[in-house]
């Protein structure tokens, strides 16, 4: 590889092996502290479009593939493969536009769940983003992008109305439903098997719901498949205003005691509604109030805002981690779910691992399709994030994890692009599309990309 071309071509750093900080480049900013042991020819830090353009067309004539690293926080570690060229968008921080007036932004790629929040919220306005501070909309929005408030704002990707990107041929288009709509589809939802660099997003925002409210209920570990079913069976008719999670967690500190005999593990049901007076937000609430369980602890419609949800998120997937995560879709009741990963838990390796389930709320479940290439809806969405500290701990975390995704697999009806093992696990990737969105997927790849340029789903993971 002609390095020097390379870097004679980008304003942006450009790194190789043979850098002191190249390592560091490589695996400084992943979220996932399981890092393989795959590493590109070249970094190229890009500082703006030309820089991106200049490095698809360097790969692109050099015969080198290329991956794209957004925010760096996919589980799997898809940004990582053998060779080829690594465009780091980590320079893309900008959230360029805001018109409250048309409720519509423009953000660079690596722009924080948080910080858009932050953006918005005082202004009155928010944007379906995902629910730990942290991650980025880069990635988030290509894997289609499971929202706060999912039942109603529908998915991030439903939130998006164009996208500005650089194509395999190195030129820099504009994709919404109207101008190259084929690349506008595939954008929302592909996941790392997009073929294009998104640089820029175009959000339709939402009115902030005035009347942020959520209730909080700790269960007893053997009862957990009694409230999963109950929850199943009431979710039709919750408000679909209500996202609804049922956890197995640590017990916070002041019910550790009380369940020392289950290794501190619990049931913890969340309802968070996002509503627009206290009175609606209560009224929507009040449906969880009388369990068929008494929980050991509970508080109801604590008003909330979003920075408290981010916390609160966020204290469950600590930084610095070692994780294996594969969430799944189900149409099968909660409380079968966990009923069926029950007898696992005594054997858990660490206690950092979080198990939850999301339970869509409302009529209208499962969602209906959209028109985009994001495919799977269901009842139920979850599965374990298991997560340790240690690298002598990484076999037995692997093995537990192993054991509670093979259960699961007889209820699953498909995989969520953004939260599934595509690396280990690549015959996940088509389960994760309709048939029908599988081919269309595979065959605009092959139209927009015929040299392949993008590493594909699969590709890159053997060292040849
Ligand atoms: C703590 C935590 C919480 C999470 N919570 C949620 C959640 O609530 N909802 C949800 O939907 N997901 C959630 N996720 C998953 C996350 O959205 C996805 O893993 C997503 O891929 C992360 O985006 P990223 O930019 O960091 O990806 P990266 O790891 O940087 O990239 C992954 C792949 O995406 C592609 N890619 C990323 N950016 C671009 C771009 N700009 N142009 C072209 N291709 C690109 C590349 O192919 C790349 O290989 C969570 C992840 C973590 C770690």
């Amino acid at each position: 590889m002609n390095i020097d071309g390379l870097r004679a071509a980008c304003k942006g750093e450009v790194f190789t092996a043979e850098d002191e900080r190249f390592l560091d480049t490589i695996h400084g900013n992943l979220w996932n502290r399981l890092i393989p042991d795959r590493a590109p020819q070249a970094v190229v830090k890009a500082l703006d479009e030309d820089d991106v353009i200049a490095a698809v067309r360097f790969a692109r004539a050099s015969g080198l593939k290329v991956v794209v690293r957004g925010g760096g926080h996919n589980w799997c570690q898809p940004t990582l493969r053998h060779g080829g060229i690594l465009i780091d968008l980590a320079n893309f921080t900008d959230i360029i536009s805001i018109d409250t007036d048309n409720r519509r932004a423009i953000i660079q790629p690596i722009v924080s769940n948080r910080d858009i929040q932050k953006a918005l919220n005082p202004l009155g306005l928010a944007f379906p983003t995902g629910h730990c501070p942290q991650v980025k909309a880069s990635g988030y929005l290509l894997g289609g992008g499971m929202a706060w408030n999912p039942t109603v704002w529908g998915s991030g990707a439903e939130s998006v109305e164009a996208i500005e990107l650089v194509t395999a041929r190195g030129e820099l288009i504009t994709a919404s439903a109207t101008e190259n709509a084929e690349f506008f589809w595939a954008a929302r939802g592909a996941g790392s098997g997009f073929f294009g660099i998104v640089t820029k997003y175009h959000l339709k925002l939402h009115p902030l719901p005035k009347a942020m409210h959520g209730s909080t209920y700790y269960y007893r570990l053997a009862d957990a498949p009694a409230i999963g079913t109950w929850l199943g069976t009431l979710a039709p008719g919750i408000s679909p205003a209500v996202e609804l999670t049922q956890f197995i967690v640590q017990a916070p500190p002041e019910l550790r005691g009380q369940v020392a005999a289950e290794n501190g593990w619990l049931c913890m049901v969340t309802a968070t509604v996002f509503e627009d007076t206290p009175d609606a937000a209560k009224t929507a609430l009040q449906v969880l109030e009388p369990s068929p369980i008494p929980p050991m602890s509970s508080s109801f419609a604590t008003p909330l805002t979003f920075e408290q949800l981010f916390d609160a998120s966020g204290s469950f997937w600590p930084e610095g981690a070692r994780s294996r995560v594969e969430a799944t879709y189900s149409d099968h009741s909660p409380g079968e779910l966990v009923q069926a990963i029950l007898p696992l838990l005594p054997d858990a390796p660490s206690a950092t691992s979080v198990f939850l389930l999301t339970i869509f709320c409302g009529p209208d479940v499962p969602a209906a399709q959209k028109d985009m290439a994001y495919s799977v809806s269901a009842k139920v969405y979850g599965g374990p994030w298991t997560m340790w500290w240690k690298a002598e701990d990484d076999e037995a975390n692997t093995e537990w994890h192993r054991r509670i995704t093979t259960t699961l697999r007889p209820y699953n009806t498909g995989y969520y692009i953004g939260e599934t093992n595509t690396v280990e696990q690549p015959t996940n990737v088509p389960q994760a599309f309709t048939p029908e969105k599988w081919e269309r997927l595979c065959a605009l790849k092959r139209k927009h990309d015929p040299e392949r340029v993008f590493f594909d789903y699969d590709d890159g993971f053997v060292d040849q």
